[in-house]
């Protein structure tokens, strides 16, 4: 049984999509939609896989491990939305299919596959264990505002970051993510992102997606060129109470 409230808003939301996409002259099928979950029950998740959802996003790392433990083999994916700590980075590489928030070098130190001492006759990887040769999806995010504690690389150190990504082993760089600051047009925001975007396409040729636009902004980001859309609240209703701590 699944929410008549929840199938609605998903509804109007997947035809809100569709209405943007039609106005930018764009496809749906360029356009995914991670629906955010964070600080919501996993029968929320599970409803919603119900209802045809496939990718859903999490902030935080605990919450996403346990979600996505609980519903193993379901064949959906966790796309990482929050703040990495380096120190989790591998833990959120093992169940995370894409992560959205690539923000400073320590961190591609700490998501890239390890890679086998070439120094040492028939080591594997240093710590001896089996080497990962899958790979991992990543977006990196911008910070358009001048708050360090937003997340997000500076526009300045952007250029050397995709650099990094680009070069780290186990990593596939899509392209950039940003949140549009509060306050500010989000439709000037997007565009600023896009142009990013095409700029380290110099650098980056197959970066050509773009993570951006939330509950209420996601009809400007789509004409600005969104292929990843991160929406929460105007699907799921509101978050419990517990949005209200600070988390990350
Ligand atoms: C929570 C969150 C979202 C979804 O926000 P809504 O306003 O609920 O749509 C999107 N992106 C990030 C990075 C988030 O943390």
């Amino acid at each position: 049984m699944t929410d008549p409230l929840l199938s609605q808003r998903l509804a109007d939301v997947r035809g809100g999509i569709i209405d943007a996409a039609r106005l930018a002259g764009r496809s749906v099928d360029d356009i995914t939609t991670v629906v955010v979950t964070k600080f919501q029950p996993v029968s929320l998740v599970s409803e919603l896989i119900e209802l045809g959802v496939r990718d859903f996003g999490e902030s935080r790392h605990q919450e996403a491990q346990a979600k996505a433990t609980e519903l193993a083999g379901s064949g959906i994916r966790w796309h990482f939305v929050g703040q990495v700590q380096g120190k989790k980075a591998r833990q959120i590489r093992s169940y995370a299919s894409v992560i959205h928030s690539v923000d400073r070098d320590s961190l591609v130190t700490g998501l890239a596959s390890p890679v086998p001492d070439a120094s040492v006759p028939g080591a594997s990887v240093p710590d001896g264990s089996v080497p990962d040769t899958s790979v991992l999806d990543c977006f990196v995010q911008v910070n358009l505002t001048e708050d360090p504690a937003r997340g997000g690389v500076s526009i300045p150190d952007l250029a050397p970051l995709v650099e990094r990504v680009i070069a780290a082993p186990g990593l596939r760089l899509l392209g950039l993510m940003a949140v549009a600051p509060l306050g500010a047009d989000p439709k000037r925001s997007f565009a600023l992102v896009s142009e990013l975007g095409s700029q380290m396409r110099g650098i980056a040729p197959d970066a050509r997606y773009l993570s951006m636009g939330m509950s209420q902004d996601y009809a400007a980001a789509i004409a600005e060129g969104a292929t990843h859309l991160r929406i929460g609240t105007a699907i799921t209703g509101n978050r419990p109470a517990a949005v209200n701590l600070k988390t990350s």
